[in-house]
């Protein structure tokens, strides 16, 4: 199985929140597409609850379409470990732009009282959800600073670690509950 990019980054050193260029892929017509790497939790410190999760994961996708205007959002999906999001752009927005319209986005998921799309025509789990949890995760990341992360500075040797989760769940702190 090749290594993919992720898995090639020191989830130990990460911070939180703190976006990442995760990567740059040239098209076939030479279009620039950039992969960020949203991180809202703390690997392995920091867990986001499932239905709050899914709830920001129905605002976020919105929300950050209307504050990176001047972009194309190809995709946001959640990372399946519940610490972020990974987004897909054409182009190659600053990351000051990008750490803009996401605090914009947190702003208005405070503001809003609806969950979109939150039917059984729209959405996989629509009875999963909690708009409470989101605002809480939303306030959350308000409340702090959000760091850009250097792709170098945490760059991993996988061959230097043993592939063991020695992490003491009673420790891990779930957001938006
Ligand atoms: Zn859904």
């Amino acid at each position: 199985m090749p290594m993919l990019d992720s898995f090639l980054v020191d989830h130990v050193k990460m911070p939180s929140p703190a976006l990442r260029v995760a990567k740059h892929v040239k098209t076939p017509k030479g279009d620039i597409i950039t992969v960020y790497d949203v991180r809202f939790a703390k690997p392995n410190k920091e867990i986001i609850d499932e239905k709050a999760m899914h709830t920001l994961e129905h605002l976020f996708a919105g929300f950050m379409r209307d504050n990176l205007k001047n972009y194309e959002i190809i995709d946001i999906s959640p990372m399946g470990c519940r610490t972020g999001f990974y987004m897909s752009v054409i182009g190659e927005p600053k990351d000051e732009e990008v750490i803009s319209a996401w605090r914009e986005s947190m702003q208005n998921i405070l503001d809003t009282d609806t969950i979109p799309e939150a039917n059984i025509y729209q959405c996989g789990s629509c009875y999963m959800h909690s708009l409470k949890g989101a605002k809480k995760v939303a306030s959350y990341i308000l409340s702090k600073n959000i760091e850009i992360m250097d792709n170098e500075k945490l760059a991993l040797n996988p061959k230097n670690i043993s592939n063991k989760c020695e992490v003491d769940i009673s420790k891990v702190k779930i957001l938006g509950i």
